[in-house]
């Protein structure tokens, strides 16, 4: 069996991990290889080495880093179908799908080639007489990122280019699904002439996560997952002193107005409930149907699901691969089999879906669900799988306030001909991405990808200028290069 090892100090190690957890091809359902689990000295042996590496990263000047960064961009580039493969293998998702992911992530290492735009601090002269002022961003240290199994390339790469660009040392904790990649991406860094323990990844689960968030070597965590876990992390490295944003689950609403091209919000709702088989956080997993456009929305949903073909990520013509274990499996069929029970109507019913060869695999198939209401479990949970709720509302007015109502606040999106409806939906929904006639509104690496609510805890968004932000505190410096002796005040300094 293939173990799948930490990253520490610039080589492949196992540390002093004797624990695993499988790791499986959700495709045939079969493991396919094993994970370390990382103890707590994992974790302070990649500390120390981020904490040794510090000093001389963070020195080193712009363009040396800026180099580095170039470097990698080329390699994750020349490797980005390898990178894909791996994701496939053990995510599930399509390979076109695994494609976008990486390309996505490129672009935050884009940015972050940029990175001396962003460092600009300001300069104010003469604030005084003969006194100066300027501002300017530092780096924290080490700094530590644990992220979901649904994007193992791009959440990663949301975190550490920039994190590495603007001089800290970073630690990854990925996620224990699928593992494999981060390992490739540590041997990129290193090609690209990254010195050793500038990036590290410590393997594992809840226990290494725990140490991670208590040592106090690290001065900050990034963490993207679900609600739950963004709050227990939130609150335990804030109690060790931590600076901590944790991005959490999601509840996706797109509401279709009657004046909307229904085959048009149609086609793009289907893509944004079913690709990588909705295990995104900015899937779309209920549509909100105003008025007279139900009807007609539903009619189009439930052919355009019942098209999709279902199989292997890795084989062409597959839309759809398969959820990422058994459990989530089990867990999205428990959904459905309430939504039923409670009186919802199954217009396209994926519990049954059969793939020709692959009996053991994880496969759910495209489920749409009509006349949800939010009282029922299907509503209330996040799916995090192929099912599209659709919720029948009279307005737009109330179409807003379902979603002001929902506790997550990640993305939605509305379909519309009218500027005016438009207008008022951006305004009106507590959401922190919205798209108009947009469902999966993903912000470019160059503004900050965020929600309200329950989808984030903490004051800083990903990536982008709020990323920047994020790895760096400020530095405002007040100066005098005296040329006559002045007198000094006991006053509060003002200016002369
Ligand atoms: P998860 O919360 O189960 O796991 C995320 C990370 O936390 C993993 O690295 C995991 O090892 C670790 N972890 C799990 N249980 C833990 C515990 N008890 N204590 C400490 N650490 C623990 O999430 P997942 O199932 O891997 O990913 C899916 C979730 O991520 C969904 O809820 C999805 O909405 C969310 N997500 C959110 C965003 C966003 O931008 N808001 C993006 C991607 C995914």
């Amino acid at each position: 069996m293939r173990t799948i090892d930490h990253w520490i100090d610039g080589r492949v190690t196992a540390g002093s991990s004797t624990q695993t957890s499988a790791v499986f091809n959700p495709a045939s359902g079969m493991q396919q290889a094993q994970v370390l689990l990382g103890t707590a000295g994992d974790v302070d042996a990649a500390v120390a080495a981020a904490a040794l590496a510090f000093p001389e990263w963070s020195q080193a000047s712009i363009s040396r880093r800026t180099k580095v960064l170039f470097a990698f961009r080329e390699l994750v580039n020349a490797r980005a179908a390898e990178l894909a493969e791996l994701i496939t293998d053990e995510h599930g998702k399509v390979l076109s799908d695994a494609l976008g992911e990486v390309q996505r992530g490129l672009e935050v290492v884009e940015f972050a080639c940029g990175i001396a735009e962003q460092l600009k601090g300001a300069y104010s002269e003469q604030v005084s007489a003969d006194v100066d002022s300027f501002s300017y961003r530092e780096p924290l240290g080490v700094v530590a990122g644990i992220t979901p199994f649904n994007f193992p390339a791009m959440v990663p790469m949301w975190m550490f280019p920039i994190a590495i660009a603007t001089g800290n040392t970073f630690i990854l904790k990925p996620s224990e699904r699928d593992p494999s990649v981060s390992l490739v991406i540590a041997r990129l860094w290193s090609e690209a002439g990254l010195p050793d323990g500038v990036f590290n990844v410590v393997q594992g689960d809840a226990a290494t996560v725990d140490a991670i968030l208590d040592h106090p070597g690290i001065a900050a965590v990034s963490f993207v997952g679900s609600t739950p876990i963004a709050r227990h992390i939130h609150e335990r490295a804030t109690a060790s002193g931590k600076r901590v944003q944790a991005l959490g689950g999601a509840k996706n609403h797109a509401v279709v107005l009657p004046d909307a091209d229904l085959a048009f919000a149609a086609n793009h709702l289907t893509a944004a409930a079913f690709g990588s088989a909705g295990e995104r956080c900015m899937a779309i997993s209920v549509a909100v149907a105003v008025g007279s456009a139900a009807d007609g929305l539903l009619e189009l949903l439930q052919q355009q699901a019942t098209d999709i073909t279902v199989g292997p990520g890795r084989e062409s013509g597959v839309d759809m691969g398969p959820v990422v274990t058994a459990a989530a499996k089990e867990r999205i069929i428990g959904l459905i089999d309430s939504a039923e029970r409670q009186g919802a109507d199954i217009r396209v019913d994926g519990r049954a879906v059969e793939v020709e060869g692959c009996s053991e695999g994880f496969f759910v198939g495209p489920t749409v669900i009509d006349q949800v209401t939010p009282a029922m479990d299907v509503y209330g949970a996040e799916v995090f799988g192929p099912v599209l709720a659709v919720l029948r509302v009279e307005s737009l007015e109330q179409a807003i306030q379902v979603i002001n109502a929902n506790p997550y606040g990640n993305g939605t999106a509305v379909f519309t001909n009218s500027g005016a409806a438009a207008r008022a939906f951006v305004r009106g929904v507590h959401v922190g991405m919205i798209g108009v006639n947009v469902p999966v509104p993903v912000p470019m690496a160059y503004h900050s990808f965020g929600g309200w609510k329950d989808s984030l805890m903490g004051e800083h968004h990903m990536h982008g200028p709020d990323g920047v932000r994020f790895y760096t505190r400020a530095k405002v410096v007040t100066s005098r290069w005296p040329q006559d002796a002045l007198n000094a005040s006991f006053d509060m300094p003002t200016a002369r």
